[in-house]
């Protein structure tokens, strides 16, 4: 019993298809660009490394073919800036085309895996700062997938939530639907990662408790509500995880717009946080959680969460207003209110592993199809929306019902898929990565949910009309009031001035008359003195008495005269005042327009700093990946320089042992980084120390996965050293590393000749016999499977047992040697389809002669598509030549080939395959008999 998620690993290396000319299904090496999500991506894998001519190493700073492939990808502004602008720029209801983001999270290593899998690497290496994950295939070669985001087992939960979930919260607090839905195997942290509550610690909130928060923040409860259903879909049945009574709701939706709503389900209002996460909690104790062997508290069920946010938002605000929004009162008034409706839905998946892995007791056929039904149906649909096929099966299961306007609709959505670190779960976290890279070819129309209010908007501007009507009232009788009081006081200081001006004169007056009347009194004296001088002595003449009289007068004027002076310069210090205060009020204008000249000065520099952030990073890319060049580079010239002693490569690698025994990573690029040379590392494949031994096959092997350096090993001897380790070795962690090192070498013609004449093919029989390990057999299968590939060694291989050993093979029942062995019988069946057409083979297939024609009728229709693939090849092949007709009738062959003419995907293959029925008057014959129409 298995999902039908199975979207086949990636073959052992396709790379070494090559001599099978087109029997390997390697993907198109294309580009990858995203533009924020919000314009295209290429209609091709997104995965790195789907060249055909070079295998990759072990290390990752010398994975030279990456840089072919990874064209720059522009990293746009942040993702709301760019949200903002879209909404804001486009006219009503706009639809913006956006592709679903997918995230890869790694979970850390847990208690047990950190014991019982002390000794192995993890089966994933993740490169965050260049958004790229490396599946490792084997000890020295991985598969390089891009991503949206590459989140490490160290990163936080508030980074998380950033990343993949608040661009989607914001758009739906714009407005918008919004999907965030986690995917992935029991146990790599899918609840962990959108369901935990954090009550013990902040930290470790989820994504939904979050969201809710930046919801919660954002809208008025005035003006504005939330509401929340929770559920939960088991067996294809929709239940209410606030009201478990409630277990059967029904899926409406609407003709007209497609939407989805679930009228039965409980709708809650939600005022504030911790009501919510009582909900949650609520929610919890209800959701049926079936115990697995691989997590007791995993879930079969999915749990779906759904925030309505409906919100009143100005005409000001509105997605159809124009861009600045500086728009005159009178015109801002006259936009219609608008109400929006943005929908939240957060899903937290079912186990996506199959179910035999689980264990899961007590299930009956029934539920486990039930199960398997919604989760493939997602992944039917993924496929075909990343086809781009006519038909998209989204009635299939209510999962995909609901869903639909989240993958391909007009919601936002982000997926997070999570894995483990573990090598044992390594199928099942190539399969989740696959599901990952599907969804990213999944493109949706991000569609505004706007409505019109217009019984509002006329309650509105009544309300707005008579504010103004206040306002106005309010403002011409404060403009009347300040007229008024600049009236009064203009009068009050006027006859102020008046005043002074008078009481001045006034005292100046009397003061003179003080004067002339003491002046008049002292003449008086004065003549009397006179008159008495005059009667005693007649000494001073009267003219002189005159003149001093006329001098006091002169006295008194002048005084006069600066008395009335002073006041004049009263008044005019009146006046200066009063243009003084009419200055002040102009230059406080003044400050002001300097002020906001500021604040336009501050923007303008912030701005200038963004840009400069934007470059400093696409900078920090471009070093990273220049520098993984550099350390490729570096690690070539190790391998000219030559050494000291073997002595000290022992030494080395107890070094090394020691290393790893602690836990860290043994890195057998090191020793060769330290400049060994190869005769060196040759001569330690046969030392005594058998972890020596180990060290050195995994160093020779990884040397063998570049291509540069296989003439060299061969030259060396090491073909050979590595052919004799098969037969000398008890170990099979050395016939693994070994027959894999072959297989590399193996791509080769003229090492291919070599193999056969050093007894390649026997040894490698005997090798696959002892085999337990499915790796193992992989690469031995990998390895026959090129030189299957050979034409000039056809009979020799077949002579000494090598479709036998290939066939022997399939007792592992695992999808990766099946797909090695499907190989190397497609490539055999080419070259024998290839000599019968040159005339110099005429005898019935070896293939069929050694019994291979049960297994690839069995195969013809297996549903890893790599496996499927190369069958489909062989058969045609096969079919090619006249001689086997008569065979692959008898072995029910041909309702096979009728099979693939009709419905392959592969035009190619099913031209080939019609065109063979066609041309071959057997089968004619046959099918005339059967009455086949054909
Ligand atoms: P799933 O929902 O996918 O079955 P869970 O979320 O239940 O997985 O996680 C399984 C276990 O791993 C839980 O004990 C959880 O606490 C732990 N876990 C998951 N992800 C992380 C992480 N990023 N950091 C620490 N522990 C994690
Ligand atoms: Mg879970």
């Amino acid at each position: 019993m298995q999902a039908a998620l199975d979207w086949g690993v990636p073959t052992f290396n396709s790379a070494m298809a090559t001599s099978s000319g087109g029997g390997s299904g390697s993907g198109g090496g294309g580009t990858y660009s995203y533009r924020n999500g919000a314009t295209h991506s290429h209609k091709s894998s997104s995965k790195l490394d789907t060249h055909t001519h070079k295998p990759l190493s072990l290390n990752s700073s010398s994975n030279s073919s990456s840089k072919n492939h990874v064209k720059s990808k522009s990293l746009g502004p942040s993702s709301t800036t760019q949200r903002r602008n879209s909404t804001t720029s486009k006219d009503h209801h706009p639809s913006v085309p956006g592709r679903v983001r997918v995230a890869v999270r790694l979970r850390p290593r847990n208690a047990e895996e950190s014991v019982a899998d002390a000794d192995f690497a993890d089966c994933v290496e993740l490169q965050p700062e260049l958004k790229r994950l490396k599946l490792r295939k084997n000890n020295w070669d991985a598969d390089t997938y891009a991503f949206d985001e590459v989140l490490t087992e160290f990163a936080s939960q508030k980074r998380v939530y950033e990343v993949v979930a608040r661009p989607v919260v914001e758009s739906v607090l714009d407005g918008y639907n919004g999907t965030i839905m986690a995917y992935g195997q029991t146990g790599t942290g899918k609840t962990y990662t959108l369901g935990r509550l954090g009550e013990e610690d902040t930290a470790a909130r989820g994504i939904m408790v979050r969201s809710m928060e930046d919801i919660l923040a954002d809208v008025s409860l005035e003006t504005d509500s939330v509401s929340v259903s929770y559920l939960q879909l088991y067996m294809e049945s929709i239940q209410d995880l606030l009201d478990p009574a409630n277990d059967n709701i029904t899926i409406v939706e609407d003709p007209r717009t497609g939407d989805v709503s679930l009228p039965g389900a409980s709708l809650v209002e939600i005022r504030d946080q911790q009501s919510f996460v009582e909900l949650l909690r609520l929610g919890e104790v209800h959701r049926f959680a079936a115990n697995t062997k691989l997590n007791t508290e995993s879930s079969r069920s999915h749990a779906i969460l759904m925030v309505h946010v409906r919100r009143s938002i100005k005409g000001r605000d509105a997605g159809h207003s124009s861009e600045n929004g500086n728009h005159p009162h009178s015109v801002k008034s006259l936009k219609p209110p608008v109400v929006r409706k943005g929908k939240l839905v957060v899903v937290d998946l079912a186990g996506s592993e199959r179910i035999d892995k689980s264990g899961s007791e007590g299930h009956t056929l029934e539920e486990a199809k039930s199960i398997n039904l919604s989760l493939s149906a997602l992944g039917k649909c993924i496929n075909a929306l990343a086809e781009n096929s006519a038909h998209v099966p989204f009635r299939d299961s209510k999962l995909t019902r609901l869903l639909r306007d989240s993958f391909g609709g007009t919601a936002r959505t982000s997926l997070v898929i999570t894995i483990g670190p573990s090598p044992k779960h390594r199928g099942e976290t190539a399969s989740t990565i696959m599901f990952g890279q599907r969804a990213m070819k999944v493109e949706n129309m991000v569609k505004l949910k706007e409505e019109f209010d217009y019984k509002s908007l006329a309650r509105k501007l009544d309300v707005e009309l008579d504010k103004l009507i206040m306002e106005h009232e309010r403002q011409q009788k404060a403009f009347e009031d300040e007229i008024e009081r600049m009236a009064t006081e203009a009068q009050h200081r006027l006859s102020e001035a008046e005043r002074n001006y008078i009481d001045l004169l006034e005292k100046e007056k009397s003061k003179y008359e003080k004067d002339y009347m003491d002046s008049i009194r002292k003449l008086e004296d004065q003549l009397a003195m006179n008159q008495r001088k005059n009667e005693d002595s007649h000494i001073k003449s009267r003219a002189e008495v005159y003149s001093e009289e006329l001098a006091d007068l002169k006295k008194m004027l002048q005084k006069e005269t600066l008395l009335r002076k002073a006041a004049e310069g009263e008044v005019n210090h009146l006046k200066i005042q009063v243009s003084e205060l009419k200055m002040s009020e102009a230059s406080r204008k003044s400050e002001i327009l300097k002020v906001h000249k500021m604040l336009e000065e501050e923007v303008h520099q912030k701005e200038k700093l963004e840009r400069e952030i934007a470059i400093l990073q696409s900078q920090l890319l471009q070093l990273s990946l220049e520098s993984d060049q550099t350390r490729h580079q570096f690690e070539r010239d190790g391998l000219e320089k030559d050494v000291s002693s073997v002595d000290s490569l022992t030494s080395q690698v107890k070094h090394q042992q020691q290393a790893s025994g602690n836990g860290e990573k043994p890195s057998i690029a090191k020793l060769f980084e330290q400049g060994l040379g190869l005769q060196k590392i040759l001569s330690l494949l046969e030392a005594e120390d058998a972890d020596v031994r180990i060290h050195a096959v995994k160093v020779v092997a990884n040397l063998a996965a570049e291509e540069a350096n296989q003439g060299k090993i061969v030259e060396a001897g090491g073909l050979t050293s590595l052919l004799r380790l098969l037969q000398s070795s008890q170990d099979e962690t050395i016939h693994r590393v070994a027959a894999g090192a072959i297989a590399n070498l193996a791509m080769n013609e003229t090492n291919q000749e070599l193999i056969m004449s050093q007894g390649g093919i026997s040894l490698l029989s005997m090798t696959a016999a002892s085999a337990e390990d499915p790796q193992t057999l992989r690469m031995v299968a990998g390895a026959i499977a090129n030189l299957c590939g050979n034409d000039k060694l056809q009979s020799k291989l077949r002579g000494e047992g090598g479709i036998k050993a290939l066939l022997g093979m399939v007792r592992c029942r695992h999808p990766d040697v099946h797909a090695q062995v499907a190989r190397g019988i497609a490539n055999f069946a080419k070259c024998e389809s290839r000599a019968s057409s040159l005339g110099t083979k005429s005898a019935r297939s070896f293939l069929i002669e050694d019994g291979a024609l049960a297994w690839i009728v069995q195969n013809a229709n297996n549903e890893a598509s790599s496996i499927r693939r190369h069958i489909e090849l062989a058969l045609c092949h096969l079919a090619q030549h006249e001689t086997n007709a008569r065979d692959m009738i008898n072995g029910g062959a041909l309702w096979e080939l009728v099979r693939i003419s009709r419905d392959c995907s592969r035009e190619d293959i099913k031209t080939l395959a019609h065109r063979t029925l066609v041309s071959s008057p057997t089968f004619q014959a046959e099918m005339r008999r059967m009455r086949i129409s054909y």
